[in-house]
């Protein structure tokens, strides 16, 4: 297989991060006989810096005309300025919307040996292994009207949370099909009782559970799913909402691993391109040092493997590798590694190692 993927290392410890990744990537490559080819382009505020946009139009041609797009993160104090005409989360959005990308998936998967990391009791914890598919470009963050204004003498601020439903189906049939290949178990996140909007959610979701009964489909409301999160994680497998409740139970789901560092996502559209990057940001405290944790971004580069280059012999590789080096106990610093703590390149030479010795 010859492959093409575009590398946005973006700012802070995106570079770190990403240049860490394309070495585990060369490595899984020399070892079952595939060609990746790379090429690097600009994103967030380093493209702002360079370019004076945050998405440069050759960035855009090249995400178009790779297989799969591997992203570290973007933004950092020096772009932070919330009233500036250019922003470097605007180049994520631009890119979500240029490529088509209705989809965010994020699994949430607690690695043996990091129980401590976590702020829940380990007996909760045990067995959890759950997907969130958030819908990305819907809902109330772009529904219209939205706006500020004054009425009847006071500053009122108003959004509108709108979908249709082909909008719900493409996501909740994405959805159906991540849980057909893992336990099965959808479960739809809405508020019917209160918002029409999820009524129609939860009628267009028992559309496409009626339509596919391999897959069992449960609905929830988003309250008490914030709850069942903590209280019995490990009930989920498959978690589909819209854009907002998506945007905040996801981050609940984050936490439960204890550690950001290790988290791993991916946008999806229609076809097989996606955009791969860990969930955390460009943790500006830690650039350059050396230090950040390269396992989110290695582990989404398995799910580019998976998703957008169908080698899943060759994601396993990869997330076994992962474990293997947790469980020999090797530890960044975020991971609680202490004086031992290996850095970004150590880490992920770690990685490369014990696919090599696979
Ligand atoms: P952050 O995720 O960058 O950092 C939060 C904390 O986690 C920091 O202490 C950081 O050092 C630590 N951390 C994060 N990733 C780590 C890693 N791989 N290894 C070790 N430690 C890690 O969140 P923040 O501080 O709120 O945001 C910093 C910047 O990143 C802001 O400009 C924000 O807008 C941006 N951001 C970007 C994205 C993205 O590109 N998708 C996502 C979130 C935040």
């Amino acid at each position: 297989m010859k492959a093409k993927i575009t590398l946005l290392p973006g700012d802070g410890i995106g570079p770190e991060i990403v240049d860490a990744t394309r070495q585990v990537l060369e490595t899984v490559a020399g070892k079952s006989g595939h060609s990746f080819a790379f090429s690097t382009h600009l994103i967030g505020g380093i493209a702002i810096d360079e370019t004076g946009v945050p998405l440069p139009d050759d960035t855009i041609v090249a995400c178009r005309s790779a297989d799969a797009v591997l992203l570290g993160a973007v933004g950092g104090p020096k772009w932070d300025d919330p009233t500036a005409s250019v922003r470097p989360e605007q180049g994520l959005l631009g890119m979500r919307k240029a490529l088509k990308l209705f989809a965010n998936v994020r699994p949430v998967k607690l690695y043996r040996g990091l129980e401590a990391a976590s702020p829940l009791k380990a007996e909760r914890l045990r067995g959890v292994d759950l997907v969130f598919i958030r819908e990305l470009t819907g809902g109330i963050y772009f529904g219209q009207p939205k706006g500020k204004e004054t009425r009847n003498g006071l500053r009122t601020g108003f959004d509108t949370m709108v979908y249709d439903e082909n909008e719900i189906r493409r996501i909740v049939e994405l959805a159906f099909d991540v849980a057909r290949k893992r336990s099965k178990r959808v479960t739809s996140i809405d508020k019917a009782n209160v918002l029409q909007t999820m009524q129609v959610w939860r009628e267009v979701a028992t559309e496409v559970g009626k339509a596919n009964p391999d897959v069992q489909l449960e609905h929830q409301l988003v309250d008490s799913a914030a709850m069942r999160l903590v209280t019995n994680p490990s009930s989920f497998d498959v978690i589909v909402s819209g854009n907002m409740f998506g945007d905040i139970l996801s981050d609940e789901g984050a936490v439960l691993t204890g550690s950001l560092g290790l988290l791993p996502s991916a946008s999806l559209g229609e076809g097989k391109l996606g955009v791969y990057e860990p969930i955390h940001g460009s943790a500006p405290d830690i650039a350059g040092r050396g230090i950040a944790n390269p396992l989110g971004t290695i582990l989404s580069a398995a799910m580019l493997l998976r998703h957008s280059l169908s080698l899943d012999e060759d994601a396993k590789r990869i997330e076994d590798a992962v474990q293997k080096v947790l469980d020999n106990g090797l530890r960044t610093a975020d991971l609680g590694g202490g004086t031992s703590a290996l850095g970004t390149t150590q880490m992920a030479q770690a990685v490369m190692a014990a696919i090599e010795g696979a």
